[in-house]
């Protein structure tokens, strides 16, 4: 059944013109235990080859011991401060029952949470005056990877 505007228009538009992007990948080799890097730009880029005008991106990590967020990239003490109060909240040893040693990066990861979705409109991506999207290490330093991929409704 259709959802109606007040006027009575259509306002859903059939599946059929959405289109589903690839997904594409963007590797990240991060440089410590636990840091907070900046991958607007790279998201951006997946969009703009993408030719999407207007829909949405979804970014997710692809490892458990890492999360994505959007937060503020005018003042990098904003991150360090996200870090850092993740760090106390959740110290490295406390007698968890894991062996590998990472536990505090498992647990971050569910709590910063492994993806965002990004709202795309005349091909850029959508945000707030202070946003950005944020690949948070909490086991590094590693080889990283994350997948995007673009919904476009034109
Ligand atoms: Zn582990």
């Amino acid at each position: 059944m259709p959802v109606l505007s007040p006027g009575g228009q259509d306002i859903c538009q059939t599946p059929e013109d959405w289109r589903r992007g690839p997904v594409e990948t963007i590797a990240i080799r991060t440089g410590s235990r636990v840091e907070a890097v900046d991958i607007t730009g790279q998201v951006q880029d997946v969009v703009s080859k993408s030719g999407a005008k207007s829909g949405v991106a979804v970014v997710c990590t692809a490892h458990t011991t890492a999360g994505v967020t959007i937060n503020e990239n005018a003042d990098p003490d904003v991150m360090a401060d996200v870090l850092d109060t993740l760090g106390r909240l959740v110290p490295k040893s406390g007698g968890y029952a894991h062996v590998e040693g990472n536990s505090d990066a498992h647990v971050k990861s569910t709590l910063v949470g492994h993806s965002v979705t990004v709202p795309v409109e005349e091909g850029r991506l959508q945000f707030g005056t202070w946003q950005g999207i944020y690949f948070c290490e909490f086991d590094g330093p590693r080889q990283r990877r994350l997948m995007v991929q673009i919904l476009s409704a034109g």
